[in-house]
């Protein structure tokens, strides 16, 4: 981002603590998320959600598509609008907004096909989240932090913040502390801040059962996922060692022969990293709808770069998503390709 354009960022999104002061006025809320939402995703709407309606506010979250199975342990999950599956119903109730709060994406295209109702939404926006070079100007109010572990510690941040950390329940701490939780790699990536071990030390006193939260989101797949997985790395995994990088690229047919559900694959690019000497993952995956990517990184490798510019898409510094249009095959060859033109970076 050049100097002008950061300064113009700042101006058109004011603060998020001037919001402070109007939390004690009543509002209808509508709290959206990015599409198939991750522990953090998920649990900072829910940890808002709980908050607001602790506050007096009628809040309502909506997200662009499905979720994970494994995420229905969450508290107010059962109440969470799919967009994709009731679109009259949460278009209702976007009608209605008086505020919508944004969380955990950083452009409207991450909320795929709710982007365009919410653009063309006149009530007040309000961005929080921590993924790099967000669409500022489409907010109102708003905190964009890239050094943040998750919007879940944002959330964190902002309920302390307005002064209301006495509010904090234990519905509260366990939806904010699987998305710290999980967007730190349970607590081993830089991120994991001393301001995250305090607040999660501030969770525990509400009696959060974090033994409880790692099972309900660690321990609790179907046989066929474990099965898939060993599959996938038996005989759909490359290692480019010239490159330190290494590939996981899983056809249609694949996802259809083991049954694979939203959120089944989640994580399973972290697995080429624990090879040594591999400094970049990636997983390519034919959706049918569409060719998904996802990219880590360790170290100095810059991912929200890489996918920016090979494959539309971004994300952080070492874990970055993205979409292709192209065939899997010719999606696998853009990405040796883009290897190949990044080797110097990738020794
Ligand atoms: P994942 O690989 O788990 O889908 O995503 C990794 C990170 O990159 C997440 O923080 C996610 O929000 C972000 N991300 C994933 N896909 C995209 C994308 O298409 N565009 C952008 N801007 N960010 C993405
Ligand atoms: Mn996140």
């Amino acid at each position: 981002m050049n100097y002008l354009s950061g300064h113009l960022h700042t101006f058109c999104m004011r603060p998020i603590e001037k919001i402070y002061d109007l939390l004690g006025q009543p509002r209808k809320v509508v709290i959206v998320m990015h599409q198939k939402p991750d522990a953090d995703a998920m649990g900072s709407s829910l940890g808002l959600f709980h908050f607001l309606k602790k506050l007096g506010h009628t809040p309502t979250v909506i997200s662009p598509t499905n979720w994970a199975e494994w995420l229905k342990w969450m508290p107010g999950c059962s109440g969470v609008i799919d967009y994709e599956y009731s679109t009259a119903a949460a278009n209702a109730v976007l009608d209605q907004a008086d505020w919508v709060f944004c969380l955990d994406f950083n452009n409207m295209g991450r909320t795929r096909y709710m982007a365009n109702k919410l653009r063309k939404l006149t009530c007040e926006r309000i961005l929080i989240d921590h993924h790099q070079q967000p669409e500022t100007e489409s907010f109102a109010y708003g905190v964009s932090d890239t050094e943040k572990s998750s919007t879940c510690e944002m959330v964190y941040d902002f309920i302390v913040g307005s002064g209301n950390a006495d509010k904090i329940d234990i519905d509260i701490a366990a939806c904010l502390y699987a998305g710290v939780m999980t967007d730190t790699g349970s607590f081993r990536f830089p991120g994991a801040s001393a301001a995250v071990h305090r607040m999660v030390a501030d969770l525990k006193d509400t009696g959060l059962n974090h033994t409880k939260i790692h099972e309900n989101l660690f321990d609790n797949f179907l046989e066929n996922r474990l099965r898939f997985i060993g599959y996938v790395l038996q005989n759909k995994m490359d290692i480019f060692y010239e490159y330190n990088a290494a590939l996981i690229s899983i056809p249609w047919k694949d996802l259809q022969r083991f049954e694979i559900k939203t959120g089944d694959t989640e994580g399973l690019v972290n697995y080429p990293l624990s090879i040594q000497g591999i400094k970049m993952a990636a997983l390519i995956i034919d959706r049918d709808e569409e060719v998904k990517c996802s990219f880590r990184s360790k170290g100095d490798f810059d991912v929200n770069t890489f996918a920016r510019k090979y494959f539309e898409g971004g994300g952080h510094y070492n874990a970055a998503g993205g979409r292709s249009s192209d065939t899997l095959e010719q999606t696998v060859q853009r990405f040796i390709s883009a290897i190949k033109e990044n080797s110097s970076q990738l020794q």
